[in-house]
């Protein structure tokens, strides 16, 4: 079954709707569907129609951006309740400090002589109370700062970088206990970004596990296939299930729908209880 647990719409720092999105991966034939923005649930009911008319099966997601020993990680949660208060108030809380994170950017950038970076991103920020640094990379980049989104993150997004601003997002402990409360499973989003040694990321798992994480997503864009096989090794070694996923952002940045390789088997999915 072509599944995709992982992507993103104009609701967080997607670039398309929720409904195109949910169109655009049923024509690239994903057969079961999640939206999971960052820190908002503020698409899923748009989302879920858009997926119910097109035949495609649909999972309630989120990605919550969380602060693990001074690193960002990020925990996507399936299944969620999207009413569930608990996990609201915590998603409120995350994306509480953006706008001011943003003010803080848009010094550094003006100090690096890139000047009007708050409100270009916040004009590029279908949601501003979500504005983060892909709108950011997208002013830079329609700007002609930069030659496109991903040296506009090379050169100023990210950390040792004049527009990099430190944030503290959630604790793990907390995001995986909102998504649980949510009546949810909590994946580790793209493992292989995080650039940790072998030594952190068995920290990471470790204490993952400890409160609750269910899965690792093993396949996804940005996972080469040596890495896959990696994470799939790592994922069974901790009796972790396996996730997969795109981290779609719009048409023309990076991941698209329905070029993923599959799961290797072996790997237990972490869809493989939801009695599909
Ligand atoms: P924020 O939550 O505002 O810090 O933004 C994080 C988002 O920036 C991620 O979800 C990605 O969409 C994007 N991002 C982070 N690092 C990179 C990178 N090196 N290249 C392209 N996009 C990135
Ligand atoms: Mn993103
Ligand atoms: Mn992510
Ligand atoms: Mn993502």
């Amino acid at each position: 079954m072509n599944v995709d647990l992982h992507c993103h719409s104009n609701v967080s720092d997607g670039a398309l709707a929720p409904a195109e999105v949910a169109r655009r991966a049923a024509a690239a034939g994903v057969a079961l569907w999640a939206l999971t923005d960052h820190d908002e649930l503020g698409g899923l009911d748009e989302a879920r129609e858009a997926a119910c008319a097109a035949g495609m099966g649909f999972v309630e997601g989120v990605e919550i951006s969380v602060t693990w020993r001074g690193s960002t990680v990020h925990v996507v949660g399936l299944r969620v309740d999207p009413s569930d208060e608990a996990l609201l108030a915590g998603l409120a809380q995350v994306r509480g400090g953006r706008l001011e994170r943003a003010r803080a950017m848009d010094r550094e950038l003006r100090q690096a002589g890139v000047e009007g970076a708050f409100e270009g991103a916040l004009a590029r920020a279908d949601n501003p109370g979500m504005v983060g640094r892909t709108h950011f990379a997208r002013f830079l980049a329609e700007r002609g700062f930069v030659a496109d989104a991903r040296e506009a993150f090379r050169k100023y997004l990210v950390p040792g970088k004049p527009g990099y601003v430190r944030h503290r997002w959630a604790a793990l402990a907390d995001a995986v206990r909102w998504i649980r409360s949510a009546g949810g499973q909590a994946v580790l989003a793209h493992p292989g970004r995080y650039g940790f040694s072998a030594g952190a990321m068995d920290g990471l798992l470790e204490e993952f596990r400890g409160v609750g994480g269910e899965a690792i997503e093993v396949v996804t864009a940005s996972h080469s296939p040596e890495q896959a096989r990696h994470f799939g090794a790592l994922a069974c070694a901790y009796g972790l299930a396996a996730s997969r996923g795109s981290d779609f952002h719009g048409p023309d940045e990076g991941a698209e729908f329905g070029s993923l390789p599959p799961l290797e088997p072996g790997l237990r999915p972490v869809w493989r209880d939801w009695g599909l």
